[in-house]
């Protein structure tokens, strides 16, 4: 009897000893979320990544799927807030306020609050007491509820690599108290390489073999710095990129006097834009008009009206929706002029072959995902999710209450080694 007595009370106390072990092991998860502009979702197959590759093979990898429209201020900010666009307020790179009269401007508006919808993870993680760290992020320089990160820093595109890397090692290898648990990592070389020279070029790939690099240079500072244990990999992008070409441009100055609109994405109106997608806003009569003459104009050209857009794209923000959007097939390009007499064939123009801003369903948009550490499942390839599921799986993985967000983290639970539903002990 009191054999078995013994057996049960030895039983009890090692229970007792995993759960005090788990818990420590939660109370020290560090999570570092890796943004990789342009990583296209099938970027694995096709070009070498060995550090890349190490984490998907032995993490848990997804095709993910953007938010519309699939450019870049958009997606970063709903990867950040777990947020529709038409929640967070980012329904393009230049959203347009009909309340403001103007659109987002990137000098003097990254630092206003009134254009930054929704609570970033680094927010709802400061204000449960976890020091977090943004080497770069959309939306990281705002204070938010009179809140920042601990360490956060203006973005700078041209800023080194090696540089960067070094310093979130150093943020890492402060003293407990003052050491962030939650960073985010920053690198727009794919994006810049992939739109000047191509998908598939031989300048993609030595971005990719860059990036790759520079990860590769963290994973070994972590080890160095005996945290890989306790670490999370989240390695995310914000959209996929298409190739364009001269032989698919829908030359729209024909049937469309622009003069009328503001389009808040035209950055240069003087000269021509070929575009992937136009936002347009204008008083209802030219908004009608302008629908008549072009809804049937081009095969491959989507002529959406304000209230009218497919319920998937979750971009009718109240003050920011397009009155009209004209959407390109992926790989074309909607051409317009200013002057329309000097009509410029696209690939002389020396800008972008290839880009992004494509309806967020067609594979090509689709972006990388990866995650890799003690909370995340082992040797997973998932299911293709919806970027907005990002944020809930970084609170998990921290250990976080999450504020109210678009995504249902039941959706995603199968990626990780822990339990994430509301009703688990946060
Ligand atoms: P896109 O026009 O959608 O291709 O935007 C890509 C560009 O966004 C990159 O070249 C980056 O330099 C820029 N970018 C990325 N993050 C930020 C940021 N936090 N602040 C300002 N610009 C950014
Ligand atoms: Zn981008
Ligand atoms: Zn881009």
């Amino acid at each position: 009897m009191l054999n078995v007595l013994f057996k049960y009370l030895l039983t009890f106390v090692f229970i007792g000893f995993l759960g005090i072990r788990f818990a420590a092991a939660n109370e020290d998860a560090i999570v570092i979320m890796i943004g990789v502009d342009g990583l296209r979702a099938d970027t694995l197959e096709r070009m070498p990544a060995p550090s890349l590759q190490a984490l998907a093979n032995t993490g848990v990898r997804a095709n993910m799927i953007p938010a519309m429209p699939t450019k870049t201020f958009v997606n970063f900010y709903s990867l950040a807030t777990g947020l529709h666009p038409k929640h967070h307020g980012f329904i393009s790179n230049y959203p347009y306020d009909r309340q403001l009269s103007r659109k987002f401007n990137r000098q003097t508006d990254v630092s206003d609050p009134k254009w930054w919808g929704g609570e970033p993870i680094w927010i709802t993680a400061e204000k449960q007491g976890i020091k977090t760290a943004t080497y770069f992020w959309v939306g990281s320089e705002v204070e938010i509820d009179g809140v920042r990160p601990s360490f956060w820093k203006p973005y700078q595109q041209d800023k080194d690599y090696s540089a960067r890397v070094e310093e979130v090692l150093g943020w890492l290898a402060l003293p407990e108290k003052q050491s962030p648990r939650l960073v985010t990592l920053y690198f727009s070389a794919v994006d810049t390489a992939s739109h000047t020279y191509g998908v598939g070029s031989s300048q993609e790939r030595a971005a990719v073999a860059k990036v790759d690099k520079h990860i590769g240079d963290l994973l070994a500072g972590l080890n160095k710095l005996g945290l890989s244990e306790q670490t999370n990999i989240v390695v995310v992008a914000d959209h996929g990129m298409a190739n364009l070409s001269d032989q698919r441009v829908i030359n729209i100055d024909s049937w469309l006097d622009l003069s009328a609109f503001v389009i808040p994405d035209w950055s240069d109106e003087k000269n021509s834009v070929h575009a992937p997608f136009l936002n347009l806003y204008a008083q209802p009569q030219v908004v009608d008009a302008a629908y008549q003459k072009l809804y049937k104009a081009h095969p491959n050209m989507r002529v959406l009206r304000r209230g009218d857009f497919p319920t998937n794209y979750h971009f009718d923000h109240p003050q920011r929706e397009p009155d009209l959007m004209l959407l390109a097939d992926s790989g074309w390009s909607i051409y317009a002029s200013r002057d329309k007499s000097r009509p410029q064939p696209m690939l002389q123009l020396g800008r972008s072959i290839a880009t992004h801003g494509y309806d967020n369903q067609d594979p090509l948009m689709h972006a990388t995902f990866i995650a890799n550490g003690p909370a995340f499942e082992k040797e997973m390839m998932a299911k293709p999710f919806d970027n907005i599921e990002v944020y809930g799986l970084l609170a998990c993985a921290l250990n976080i209450k999450p504020a109210k967000t678009d995504g249902n983290v039941e959706r995603v639970q199968y990626f990780m080694a822990k339990d994430c539903r509301p009703s688990a002990d946060h």
